[in-house]
């Protein structure tokens, strides 16, 4: 099956491969020849995952967007009020191009204007603009995670033409914020637009800023961690130039946009988004790259003032139907067949608010276990609020592990309204639905019963004692001795056998065919289901040890025939054949002993 996020994304990009809206840069010649058509989308997690749609991989240069990553290594380098005094954070409202300074010190307004970018580059740590730029590459590969080319022909065209941007740099001369020479200064800036990234690259540069400065894969460190805010805080006011105020409104998520039509967004502790179209708006950004933010942002809902957290947080323990088997005791066969296989039923703890990074992390992992898994149960007991997006996430997933032969069924969140509310919201047409459990132990009776079906075992019908594990290692002769005392019964489904806390009629229950449920009386009048009971399987067998009062009520959930057992017959025939009493109580004591080894395995799985 695959990820629902991957298909999300397929499905955005064939839905804007239509819009062709904007014009390629001009201004730098080389920047003409590139084809308008190339679009890709990249979208990498905390934990260095990338999804990649399109034309992920196409290079095409950098250009601005290498802005903030130059600005980052120039704090790194010198220090936060060496470059604050030299470059402004406030946002210009002016074009990428405009020579936006402080009137009295001369200093650009931001680092993301080229003004200020070219102002940064000549801030780096190193002797001389060779020194300088060996750090500037080396400082922007580790952002990357690999090592970055420069495409020659694009930094000669943009040098040749680059007028503005020298008249820029002589203006920051003339003011003292440029040192040294200014003319190697912009030379280096040049180059810096010019590294070839392909979208992928530009998505793993933005994770490393949402990921604390740490590059998801590598983990290595590309930025001091008290530098990352003031990074992000820069791309959110100026890095989208005069439409960075709009941005901040509608997308919420820090960005830059280059020339070259390569745009990130970051979302900090969640996912490093890249994106390349190269025909711009009328204000130098990315026509496509624009829109397919808008629509993540809403689709997914982005904003960065909408909330935080880490996704791995929505998943706690992971385990199986081996660890935590259903309280029902299996026949013979059943129980063989799920030594083999109940670890094939994997229980998933979700927690706390789900929204799409942290569903996506689960999502995720379920696909990691899916080909030694035949169902999952999601236990939403401790989800407080799930947004529409990842209900439909989920959703999607739990359709698509179905068509694999994967079930995905809920648990406890009957009186959950608002999640309840929003899984059928999101539900598809023609979909059956979900399946969802009061407890977790219904839950994996059903996956249990799932997997019988697979094996094709058959709902088995005892029809003589000796069938019985009470009877286990009785002599034939005994056996038939018994069986010949006992009378048989049919009950109808719902109806109730035994009742709790009424004084027993010394009556035991051998069931032949059909199911009960064991229940235990609740103080609000309600019942705890505590096990099933099948084929093979008896209940009222405390009469044995002399225990007289129901401590349960029994009830019929399918149609059930039984075979009864009363206590003075029995008595009757102990009375000549001891024997049969004691085979009786060894087994009845083998089998508490196994019921007790399985209560300890569930306490000590929930532990
Ligand atoms: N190299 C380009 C310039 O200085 C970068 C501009 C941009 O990407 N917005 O004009």
């Amino acid at each position: 099956m695959q990820s629902p996020i991957q298909t999300y994304l397929e499905d955005l990009h064939n839905s804007l491969v239509s819009l062709t809206d904007g014009e390629l840069a001009s201004y730098i010649p080389e920047l003409t020849k590139v084809n308008p058509d190339w679009f890709g989308i990249s979208l990498v997690t905390m934990d260095g995952l990338a999804y990649n749609v399109g034309d992920a991989d196409q290079l095409f240069t950098i250009q601005s967007v290498s802005k903030p990553f130059v600005y980052a290594t120039a704090l790194a380098d010198r220090g936060v009020e060496l470059v604050s005094s030299k470059i402004g954070v406030e946002p210009s409202g002016d074009a990428f191009n405009s020579i936006s300074l402080d009137p009295q010190s001369g200093a650009p307004l931001n680092p993301m204007i080229n003004a200020g970018a070219i102002a940064t580059t000549s801030l780096l740590a190193g002797t001389d603009p060779q020194a300088q730029w060996q750090r500037l590459s080396s400082s922007m590969s580790t952002f990357v995670g690999r090592d970055l080319e420069i495409d020659d022909s694009v930094y000669h065209s943009e040098s040749a033409t680059g007028f503005r941007n020298r008249a820029i740099a002589w203006m920051l001369k003339n003011f003292g914020i440029i040192d040294g020479d200014p003319m190697a200064a912009l030379e280096n800036y040049f180059r810096q637009c010019s590294f070839e990234v392909s979208c992928q690259d530009l998505a793993f540069m933005a994770a490393t800023l949402a990921n604390g400065g740490v590059h998801p894969v590598t983990g290595r460190r590309a930025l001091p961690a008290e530098h990352v805010e003031r990074v992000l805080s820069v791309m959110a006011t100026c890095g989208m130039y005069n439409y960075a105020g709009s941005w901040l409104f509608e997308v919420g998520m820090p960005a830059k946009s280059g020339v070259g039509g390569g745009i990130i967004a970051v979302l900090p502790g969640r996912f490093g988004i890249g994106i390349f179209s190269p025909k711009l708006d009328a204000k130098g950004n990315s026509a496509r790259g624009i829109e397919v933010c808008k629509r993540l942002s809403k689709d997914f809902s982005l904003h960065v003032f909408g909330r935080s957290g880490h996704p791995s947080m929505a998943l706690g323990r992971v385990y199986s139907g081996a660890d935590a088997p259903s309280r029902r005791q299996p026949s013979s066969e059943m129980r063989s067949y799920l030594t083999e296989h109940a670890r094939r039923i994997k229980y998933l703890c979700l927690h706390g608010y789900l929204a799409v990074d942290g569903v996506e992390y689960i999502i995720r992992r379920m696909l990691q276990m899916a080909s030694d898994t035949h169902s999952y149960i999601l236990d939403l007991h401790q989800v407080d609020g799930i947004s529409d997006c990842a209900a439909r996430l989920l959703n999607e997933a739990r359709r698509g592990f179905g068509h694999d032969g994967i079930a995905v069924v809920f648990t406890r969140i009957h009186a959950r309204k608002s999640i309840t509310q929003a899984l059928r919201r999101v539900a598809a047409r023609g979909d059956r639905g979900y399946l969802s459990f009061e407890d977790n132990d219904l839950a994996v009776e059903w996956c249990e019963n799932r997997l019988f079906g697979e094996a094709a075992i058959p709902p088995i019908t005892f029809a003589s004692l000796a069938n019985f594990l009470l009877f286990k290692g009785m002599p034939l002769d005994l056996t038939e001795q018994v069986e010949a005392a006992t009378t048989r019964q049919a009950f109808s489904t719902g109806q109730e056998i035994v009742t709790a806390g009424q004084a027993g009629d010394g009556r035991m229950y051998f069931i032949e065919s059909g199911q009960v449920s064991v229940l235990v009386p609740l103080a609000d009048g309600a019942h705890h289901r505590i096990t099933s009971l099948s084929a093979g399987m008896n209940f009222g067998e405390m009469v044995l040890l002399g225990q007289t009062n129901r401590t349960a009520t029994v009830c019929a959930d399918t149609e059930v025939q039984c075979r009864i057992l009363g206590s003075h017959q029995l008595e009757e025939i102990t009375a000549t054949s001891p024997m049969i009493k004691i085979i009786l109580l060894e087994n009845l004591a083998r089998d508490m002993a196994n019921s007790l080894r399985r209560a300890t395995q569930w306490i000590s799985a929930l532990a």
